[in-house]
């Protein structure tokens, strides 16, 4: 049989050494990939002269799926996020960012399975209108929502709330304030939540969203936001549940998808073998539901769940002492 092949970008900072761990369990759990690797991000500027290299383009749609590690994006110097730039190009409208709780973190709650979806294309990131007045004394950013736009990713939102079988959606809006743009994605939302009568369906303005997600997460199942919102409320998310070593989320468009960590290079820990893999691991597990193949899931996220409760080769944010290398060798011999 052929292998299937994965376009595998490992990124920036820690990202080289999490995106291994990745593989590793990947390869240990018998996944029988090929992997086809490909730059971006800084290593690609140094290797190629450009952040984001057309063959790196060329290799993700080649193959569909990209599993990525962070990317760093210069500041200054007019270069654009090349997340942004990735998502943008290959339409990737839907950022499907869950958190649940593993026994053995250190978090303050248990039981947190929350999943965000976050809208990927529009909104305030669309890059649109932004100016600084010469005088540096004004600057604009213009938020862009259509129909189109806020219909796709409620759609989606829903399609995975039934497909999941879960109970609720909360949409998160501040239509009370931007009245044309949170106010027309409300609309479009409250018309998608009407084509599912069997799912719960739970308006809230974003703020009482941050003060209800630290006091009664569970109250929460998926949420679904647009761009802006949903960036900040999954880093949230992942701080209910141990931080943004435990956060993975997935980049999903009509054609192709890249997984990847929530979180940044992390640069202030980078090159020393103690970052989470469990991000890009997690980030590998929702390749593998993509991909139709449940069982492997479940089974390095049992294993995952065996390393983490047991405690005793964890890494320094999950309260332990062991290594990148050290914590991937205990999930492998766990798997
Ligand atoms: P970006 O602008 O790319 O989002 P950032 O400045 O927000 O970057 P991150 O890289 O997201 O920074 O990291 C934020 C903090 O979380 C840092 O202190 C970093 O060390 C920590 N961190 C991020 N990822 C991990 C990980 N996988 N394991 C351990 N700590 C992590
Ligand atoms: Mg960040």
């Amino acid at each position: 049989m052929n292998k299937r092949s994965i376009t595998v970008i490992p990124g920036d900072g820690i990202g080289p050494s999490i995106v291994e761990a990745a593989l590793t369990i990947l390869d240990h759990a018998g996944c029988n990939f090929h992997y086809d690797y490909a730059d971006a991000g800084l290593m690609a500027l140094e290797k190629h002269g450009e952040l984001l290299p057309q063959s790196t383009l060329d290799l993700i749609a080649k193959n569909k799926i990209a599993l990525k590690g962070p990317l760093t994006t210069p500041i200054g110097g007019g270069f654009t996020s090349i997340n942004v730039s990735l998502r943008k190009h290959f339409n990737l409208y839907a950022n499907l960012r869950p958190v649940i709780s593993f026994e053995g973190t250190q978090s303050r709650f248990e039981n947190i399975d929350i999943i965000t979806i976050r809208e990927n294309t529009e909104g305030m990131y669309s890059g649109a209108g932004q100016t600084r007045a010469e005088d540096n004394n004004s600057a604009e950013a213009m938020s862009i929502i259509t129909r189109e736009g806020a219909e796709r990713i409620t759609e989606f939102a829903y399609q995975v709330a039934r497909s999941e079988s879960r109970k609720k959606v909360t949409i998160v809006h501040k239509a009370n304030i931007l009245k044309s743009t949170s106010g027309l994605f409300l609309e479009v939302a409250r018309e998608v939540a009407l084509r599912y009568p069997e799912i719960e369906t739970n308006e809230m303005i974003v703020d009482a969203v941050c003060m209800n997600l630290v006091m009664y997460p569970e109250r929460f199942d998926i949420i679904v936001t647009t761009n802006l919102f949903g960036d900040i409320i999954s880093d949230l998310c992942a701080g209910l549940i141990g931080g943004l070593g435990m956060a993975p989320g997935a980049n999903i468009g009509k054609e192709v998808a890249i997984f990847e960590a929530v979180h940044g290079s992390a640069p202030d820990i980078a090159g020393q073998n103690i970052a989470n893999p469990c991000s890009v691991i997690l980030a590998s597990i929702q390749m593998l539901e993509h991909l139709g193949m449940q069982d492997k899931a479940q089974q390095i996220r049992n294993a995952i769940r065996k390393t983490i409760a047991e405690g005793k080769t964890v890494t320094r944010d999950l309260g332990g002492t062991a290594t990148t290398t050290e914590f991937t060798q205990a999930i492998v011999a766990n798997l």
